[in-house]
């Protein structure tokens, strides 16, 4: 059962027949809790009971959490209003025993290893980075928004199936802290900018490694059993990339009104059917270049309508733009010469390159010169979408399949936005 849970693309997740039912948070018992060394700190919608000692990183959490609130009501399209009086209570562990001693480790999964949240309580496992202990109380504070926004909203409770209940809460834990200002959802800028995290290092090594997930298998973890950090990374960059994509973001923007729905899945594979191929396509180009700071705005994929290479034709490629489609479809086993020309400007951290479509030898982005004309191919059969390849100047191709022609210049797809200028492009068929 679980296999099919798993693998099977058209076996869904039981359903959830009742509303999901929650106790009220636990009664502290104050002086007990003093006793065995935890204290409280006290926020408006979050009063956090920790056996850490004082520091500004730990005390400011419920300022954190506070913050986050009108966020998520933003998000969730909530009036503040209706959460006047909403709180949280939460948990933020050193020693497990003193939380166990005075019975306030959650009954429902006392071994939770990370974080925990069930209804209006949370469990946080103390960590050595600031910013992951930040990340982690507004991944189990989304669980708790959202617990509530689904019952609220007359829906069961329940918080979607593993990849949008698991991804919301990696997407709104991805957060900038500056100045005593919050910003949730965020792409993070670099490594340095979320220590611990570590989700986008585990997509990029399962794509280096072949093991790449598609989204069917990622609709279809099984939220049942403790997900590991492989799926909380392929979770977290699935919701990024629908949430900050162009083409996608208003539909992902409505799931929240479903998230009660047994047919969650099945919901949303219909509402998405006609834009699914491209979909995937993307999906897999995504995951191919993701990196810190991935700009999918940018990085959005360009289609056109495709017509068939018989004769000469040329087109016009941007240096600050991800895959552009040339609408050139090129013929099984047809040999094509492609030549490119234009003067365009590439900068790299920082420093403006006059570039041409044979790019800058000195500096290079995944082992290919800065600025060099890059081609992939998709194919028109089955939604695949190819390794790139290098062009440059001219190049010869000739495709195994039918396919239509891809074209960027190659750049970290962080960088993009100020690069300058454009390419000229041109394809023919080459007679036998
Ligand atoms: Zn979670």
């Amino acid at each position: 059962m679980l296999r099919l849970l798993i693998f099977g693309w058209l076996v869904h997740l039981p359903a959830v027949s009742a509303a999901v039912e929650f106790a009220a948070p636990r009664q502290v018992d104050e002086r007990r809790a003093a006793q065995v060394g935890l204290r409280k700190i006290v926020g408006r919608h979050l009063w956090l009971y920790t056996d850490l000692r004082p520091s500004d990183a730990v005390d400011s959490l419920p300022v954190v959490f506070d913050a986050a609130v009108p966020l998520w009501a933003e998000y969730f399209q909530v009036d503040m209003m209706q959460l006047r009086n909403w709180r949280m209570q939460g948990f933020l562990i050193q020693d497990r025993a003193k939380f166990a001693a005075i019975g306030l480790l959650p009954k429902e999964n006392p071994e939770f290893t990370t974080g925990f949240s069930i209804g209006n309580e949370l469990w946080l496992v103390e960590q050595p980075s600031d910013y992951f202990r930040r990340h982690l109380l507004l991944h189990e504070g989304t669980h708790g928004f959202m617990a509530k926004y689904s019952r609220d909203t007359g829906q069961s409770g329940d918080t979607g199936p593993g990849w949008y209940k698991e991804g919301m809460a990696e997407l709104m834990g991805t957060h900038r802290w500056h100045d005593g200002k919050l910003r949730l959802r965020v792409m993070p800028a670099s490594r340095a900018a979320v220590p611990m995290w570590g989700r986008i290092k585990l997509v990029r090594e399962a794509y280096r490694a072949g093991v790449s997930l598609d989204l069917p298998a990622i609709m279809n973890f099984n939220k049942r059993r403790a997900f590991s950090t492989n799926e909380y990374a392929w979770c977290w960059a699935f919701c990024q990339f629908l949430d900050s994509h162009p083409r996608w973001q208003a539909k992902f923007h409505q799931l929240p009104k479903h998230v009660g729905e047994q047919r969650f899945n099945k919901r949303f594979r219909h509402d998405m059917r006609e834009e699914w191929p491209e979909l995937l396509i993307e999906w897999r180009a995504f995951v191919a270049a993701l990196d810190y700071g991935y700009d999918n705005e940018r990085m959005a994929m360009q289609h056109r309508s495709i017509s068939p290479v018989t004769e000469k034709a040329t087109t016009t490629i941007a240096a600050d733009r991800g895959w552009q489609s040339t609408g050139w479809q090129l013929q099984a086993g047809q040999e094509y010469q492609v030549t490119a020309k234009g003067r365009y400007q590439i900068a790299h951290d920082g420093a403006p390159w006059p570039c041409e479509p044979g790019g800058v030898t000195l500096k290079y982005h995944e082992g290919y010169p800065l600025g060099l004309l890059l081609g992939a191919w998709r194919s028109t059969a089955n939604h695949g979408f190819s390794e790139p390849i290098a062009i440059g100047l001219a190049a010869r191709l000739k495709p195994s399949d039918d396919v239509v022609l891809y074209l960027r210049v190659n750049d970290s797809p962080a960088q993009l936005s100020d690069n300058r200028g454009t390419l000229s492009v041109s394809i023919r068929p080459v007679a036998d």
